[in-house]
């Protein structure tokens, strides 16, 4: 029996993980759930699942939550940083599924990879923001860290065994690997008309057709920064050297990703478009458990696609390409910038093609840092967002 710790609990790969559970009842049990403020969300997780601890990390949220779980109940509501950390590094936690939005969950993952607990990383903007410190960390404190993003998922179910236990540090070239091939669908606007795609609006760029996900991740998508923030994951997790990681399009979501060979072999990892195929394979390693996803049907699927990536449609994959290459200070600036130009987009604040803009002008303006600790990392964080905020409010 796991215990599981949920960061992220209310959001969509939340509810993919709770599925899982569900479905396999006695291999994992609730120990915790955090997510920000969603108090209804959160009450109704308690009641049905009966976690050890509840975390809000808005303590507003926190103190609505105490006063609304019925008695009986046993799960204690927390909050604060500390608490937060407590739960993460708890002795009693087996395993963390980091699938907080954004640069948000970075702390609580670290802690999680610092405390060598079993870490399934959902959470990508972690890893952009903190790529080599994170796999360094999980090397030296022995974590396992299983890769959630279903195209990560996907390649490391298509290398080999021994690349897979040096997650990080492998070498592919040794392991007879040409390279790997990061597939996208290219989102909802793939073949829209190019002229047309700054009047888009939120419900517009959060319609993807294949994937049902949180709405940062869909607007990312519908940009294809989600891809760059993939390729710079990928970067990191399977220590790619720059030729040997390339984007495909493939509009039909089946295949996942794959690894070319040296020998010309392809494999591929395929499915339905569904979290919880990833989520059960991370949560079960190496064992496969059932998660209650419709298999596959070939005669269903029809046709596959492919083709290359147009970076006159998808500019942000190509910054994002740009900063893997330049190194931790650009894609950390890249990855806050693109935060707060997205937040701006789904206020109404600012045009699709504007978050484009925001990322290029603040990416142009990175400076050589020491990014030591995380501290320096959520520093230049912080900084590249007044950045992003001043050139947005320039263009209001
Ligand atoms: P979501 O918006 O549906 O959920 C986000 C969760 O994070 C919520 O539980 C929310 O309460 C919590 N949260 C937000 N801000 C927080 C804060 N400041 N502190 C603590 N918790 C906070 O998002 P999602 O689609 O589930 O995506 C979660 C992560 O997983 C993202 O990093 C995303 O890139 C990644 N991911 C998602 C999918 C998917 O299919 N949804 C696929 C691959 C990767
Ligand atoms: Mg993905």
């Amino acid at each position: 029996m796991q215990n599981v710790v949920i960061l992220g609990a209310t959001g969509s790969i939340g509810a993919s993980t709770l599925s899982v559970i569900t479905n396999n009842p006695n291999a994992f049990k609730v120990y915790g759930l955090v997510a920000n403020a969603s108090v209804d969300k959160m009450l109704a997780l308690c009641v049905q699942y009966q976690p050890q601890y509840a975390h809000m990390v808005n303590e507003r949220a926190a103190m609505q939550l105490k006063a609304q779980l019925p008695s009986g109940c046993v799960t204690e509501v927390t909050t604060g940083a500390q608490a937060l950390n407590a739960l993460v590094t708890d002795s009693r936690t087996d395993t963390v599924m980091a699938a907080i939005v954004g640069a948000a969950g970075l702390v609580p993952t670290f802690d999680a990879v610092k405390a060598g607990k079993r870490v399934l990383l959902a959470n990508k903007e972690a890893l952009v923001m903190s790529g080599e410190l994170f796999m360094n960390t999980a090397k030296a404190s022995g974590a396992t860290v299983l890769p959630v993003d279903s195209e990560h998922n996907a390649i490391y179910q298509c290398l080999p065994q021994q690349v897979q236990d040096q997650l990080g540090y492998c070498d592919l070239n040794a392991n007879g690997i040409s390279h790997i091939l990061l597939t996208g669908s290219g989102g909802p606007f793939l073949n829209t008309d190019l002229t047309t795609l700054s009047a888009m609006t939120p419900a517009q760029a959060c319609n993807h057709p294949n994937w049902s996900m949180g709405p940062k991740i869909s607007v990312d998508s519908a940009t294809m920064m989600n891809k760059g923030l993939e390729f710079i994951e990928a970067r990191w997790l399977f220590n790619t050297q720059k030729d040997q990681l390339k984007v495909v399009i493939h509009p039909q979501s089946v295949i996942h990703s794959m690894v070319q060979y040296r020998d010309g072999s392809v494999i591929a990892q395929m499915g339905n478009p569904d979290m919880r195929t990833p989520i059960a394979h991370c949560m079960s390693y190496p064992q496969r458990i059932h998660a209650g996803v419709e298999p596959l049907d070939f005669f269903k699927v029809g046709q596959l696609s492919f083709c290359e990536p147009d970076f006159s449609r998808f500019p942000c994959l190509r910054l994002a390409m740009q900063a893997c290459e330049q190194g931790q200070e650009a894609t950390t600036v890249l990855n806050a910038a693109n935060e707060i130009a997205v937040e701006s987009f789904l206020a109404g604040q600012i045009r699709f093609t504007d978050i484009a803009d925001v990322n290029h002008h603040c990416l142009d303006s990175v400076q050589q840092t020491r990014l030591a600790s995380i501290d320096d990392i959520l520093q230049l964080d912080e900084q590249a967002r007044k950045t992003a905020k001043s050139f947005i409010n320039a263009l209001n």
